[in-house]
């Protein structure tokens, strides 16, 4: 939406007081994030501006928004970010527009023009939209239709863009980024795109949620065998317990087991592993959390993130009997990271004396301390290599790490 509104001639600016329309892209993924995007809402409508409403939360609801907020001037669904301009245009003739496509089926290609907000060196590269899947407690594919995937060529043009705007990192993003190709070519086919993209002139891609079962050989050799593609591997198990995979209505419910992850260990001994895991979801009895807890310290994750079960409605587990209280869950949940915490400190630690490459993202204009990130860590989920020393922002540099925590590493520049 930015780079059209920028190619139409548009200004853009962080700082929604010079604006006269603010843009609100939502999420609506679970209640945390809704409450966020409405919070956000009501303070933008309580210092008077005039709001464009995009993303999840307009697609779901959209006469709800409009109804309730009178300085929405317009809601921009999924499948309508392309019609910003024109919206905008409607908009400053007085209009109030809804956009929302019932289906969504739009996807970015490599003619869209682009305006980054991420870090200099760092640029997200949709490879895929939707999914065809129905897990019982996720609103997504209602609110984002089924998946729907960019052709190889498009999706390496625009890498090859990035590239020349100087960006280190591109991190590939889907629904599940190992069913990339189904759609369009019968089979997924991340193998030939990682491949592809070993071929543009970016150091590091990042894939980001690879479904353990889409790891198959094919992949797990490409990922090998192409240098620029980090062995950093995204998996979103949820649960370890088949009974609430299978009540969970996970795609490959049975197969999330020690065999699996064994096997991604096995041949890619370097991976980094981060998952995610869901804690009280319905019908979740103690001895199913167990279950998980012991299978988050046998298989030593190197980062974990754990969110309580949140109930959807219009997802099949927003009605399902044996809801677990909200109490029980945070006990879970923080009984699940205390777990973790310190595998991944054992985890950090192993770097200390190791030298390696930091993405240099950040410095402190008070300390001029520099803040980056090694392989091991994706941007916003996982955490910083905090070095002293100096280094050009948006630049990969050599730094000895001195230290580590839970979290982060702490380091010098080689
Ligand atoms: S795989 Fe399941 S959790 Fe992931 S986006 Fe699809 S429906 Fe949602």
């Amino acid at each position: 939406m930015l780079g059209l509104l920028v190619q139409a001639g548009y200004s853009v600016d962080a700082n929604e007081e010079l604006a006269d329309y603010v843009i609100v892209n939502t999420c609506s993924f679970i209640g945390d994030a809704r409450k966020e995007s409405v919070r956000t809402l009501v303070e933008l409508a309580e210092a008077d501006k005039k709001i464009i409403i995009s993303g999840c939360l307009a697609q779901h609801f959209q006469e709800q928004l409009l109804e309730e907020i009178p300085e929405a001037v317009a809601v921009v669904g999924t499948g309508d970010y392309q019609k910003i301009v024109e919206i905008v245009e409607k908009v400053e003739q007085g209009e109030r527009v809804k956009a929302i496509s019932a289906e969504p089926t739009y996807i970015a290609d490599e003619h869209t023009p682009r305006y980054r907000t991420t870090t200099e060196g760092v640029a997200y590269l949709r490879v895929a939209e939707g999914c065809d899947y129905r897990c019982a407690f996720c609103i997504i594919p209602h609110l984002r239709g089924n998946q729907r995937s960019r052709p190889i060529e498009s999706i390496v043009a625009e890498a090859r863009q990035l590239a020349a705007q100087g960006v280190k990192e591109i991190i590939l993003i889907s629904q599940i980024t190992t069913n990339y190709g189904l759609d369009l070519y019968g089979e997924p086919k991340l193998d030939e795109l990682l491949r592809a993209l070993g071929q543009v002139d970016v150091p590091w891609i990042r894939i980001h949620y690879a479904y353990p079962t889409g790891l198959t050989p094919k992949v797990i050799k490409a990922i090998q065998e192409t240098p620029n593609v980090l062995p950093y591997l995204d998996l979103p198990l949820q649960h370890s317990h088949s009974e609430i995979l299978k009540a969970m209505n996970r795609p490959w419910q049975g197969q999330v087991n020690d065999v699996i992850i064994e096997k991604i260990q096995n041949a890619i001994p370097n991976a980094i592993l981060r998952t995610t895991f869901i804690v009280g979801f319905p019908g979740e009895t103690s001895e199913h959390f167990n279950h998980l807890l012991s299978f988050v310290q046998r298989h030593e994750f190197d980062h974990v993130g754990v969110f309580t079960f949140s109930p959807e409605e219009e997802t099949p587990a927003y009605k399902m009997p044996h809801q677990v209280p909200a109490k029980v869950m945070d006990e879970r949940r923080n009984l699940l990271m205390q777990t973790q915490q310190p595998i991944s400190a054992k985890k950090n630690q192993a770097s200390i004396g190791k030298t390696v490459e930091v993405l240099i993202e950040q410095e402190n204009p008070e300390t001029g301390e520099l803040i980056g990130r090694s392989a091991r860590f994706a941007p916003e989920v996982d955490g910083l290599v905090y070095v002293k020393g100096e280094a050009p922002l948006g630049v990969i540099v050599p730094v000895t790490i001195t230290a580590a925590d839970v979290y982060d590493l702490y380091g010098e520049v080689v």
